[in-house]
């Protein structure tokens, strides 16, 4: 989000809110690993300041598309300090939000590169970098509520694009926890409120492809773009320009449709999405 972009009192929020979540300290391992990480380096960056800090999400305040990850890499955003930017995970999702028309250039190398972004939200689950990538469940909670803060404040946002299962997973949660602290909107704060969501049972499947409407978001799967997916051809260019432009489609219909259910009547999935809400629980 840039400068210019901070006018409403929403926007002036998320930047507070940035503030707050580059200072949290709340997972001791994650705290640990993360600075461990930015004091060694890589012998590719020795020469670079790594970031070391949690990773803020960042994008286009009026945001319809929620783009959610896992957590930064910790030789990628933990060293730029900008949500999948530094890795080829970073490439590859870049690239194809580019040839989506979501990005204003295809790669993004460094906090302040120019890069901007038309109508997403890009951010991750977890916001410090795990070791070997796997956060520990108490870890996922730990971050939750500042995934339900941020979601609060980007009240444009009607789809959230889930990168591989974890994030799925993270956005069942988010999504219900959002929908919890906006219905208990006054009695606490909303942050604090976030943590006694339930998840749906039985979890809706992740899959390349799948959706589910969430709560007050609808979600859609993806294949993480990680190089173990994009080098063995799991993902494809096509597979994800093909995701991207549903997602588009989704978050299209959304405005056209109005609020809530009604919102996604125009696509022809009202049926579906209404039997997908009945097999929830209340
Ligand atoms: S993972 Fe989230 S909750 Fe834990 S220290 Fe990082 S920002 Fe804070």
């Amino acid at each position: 989000m840039g400068s210019s972009e901070v006018g409403s009192p929403e926007q002036r929020e998320l930047v507070a809110l940035e503030r707050d979540i580059v200072a949290c300290r709340r997972c001791p391992r994650l705290v640990a690993w993360r600075e461990l990480v930015a004091r060694e380096r890589k012998a590719a960056f020795a020469d670079q300041t790594y970031w070391g800090r949690p990773v803020p999400g960042f994008g286009d305040p009026r945001a319809r598309i929620l783009v959610l990850g896992l957590a930064p890499a910790a030789h990628g955003a933990n060293r730029t300090g900008r949500m999948f930017t530094g890795d080829r995970s970073g490439d590859f999702l870049y690239a194809a939000m580019w040839r989506a028309g979501l990005a204003s250039q295809p790669s993004s190398t460094a906090r302040g590169d120019g890069l901007r972004l038309r109508g997403v939200w890009v951010t991750a689950a977890v916001r410090c970098a795990p070791p070997a990538n796997r956060p520990a469940p108490d870890e996922r909670e730990e971050c939750l509520p500042w995934g339900v803060r941020e979601l609060e404040l980007l009240s444009a946002v009607r789809v959230i694009l889930c990168l591989g299962a974890f994030a799925w997973n993270a956005a069942l949660r988010l999504s219900a926890a959002a929908a919890l602290a906006r219905a208990s909107d006054g009695a606490g704060g909303a942050a604090d409120d976030a943590g006694g969501a339930d998840e749906p049972r039985p979890r809706p499947r992740f899959g390349h492809g799948a959706e589910h409407l969430a709560a007050r978001h609808m979600l859609i799967g993806c294949y993480h773009p990680s190089q173990q997916n994009t080098f063995t051809g799991r993902l494809t260019e096509p597979m994800i320009d093909a995701v991207l432009a549903r997602t588009r489609e989704l978050a299209k219909t959304s405005r056209e449709s109005g609020p809530d259910l009604g919102r996604f009547a125009g696509s022809g999935m009202a049926a579906r999405l209404l039997d997908d809400r009945a097999r929830e629980p209340r």
